[in-house]
C-alpha cells in the first residue's frame, strides 16, 4: 500500500511529499518556513493591503479657481 500525499507549499506551491521525510511540511524546505514566519514576524501581511494606485491619479485633485 502506498500512502504518497502530497501538498503545496504555502510560499511557493512547491508539491511537498506530506511524510517524514518533509520535516518542513508544509513548506518544501526550511528556507520557505523560515521566509514565511518571517514574514509574519515582519508583519509583512499588512503591507500587502494597499490601496489600489489606480484612485491616486485623482487623489488630489487641484482646485483651479480664479481670483475672487
Ligand atoms: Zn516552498
Amino acid at each position: 500500500m502506498q500512502s504518497s500525499r502530497t501538498v503545496s507549499c504555502p510560499r511557493c506551491a512547491k508539491p511537498v511529499p506530506w511524510g517524514p521525510e518533509s520535516p518542513f511540511r508544509p513548506f518544501c524546505s526550511e528556507r520557505c518556513k523560515l521566509i514565511d514566519l518571517g514574514a509574519w514576524a515582519n508583519e509583512e501581511y499588512r503591507v500587502a493591503v494597499k490601496h489600489s494606485d489606480d484612485d491616486q491619479d485623482t487623489a488630489s485633485p487641484e482646485p483651479e479657481r480664479g481670483a475672487p
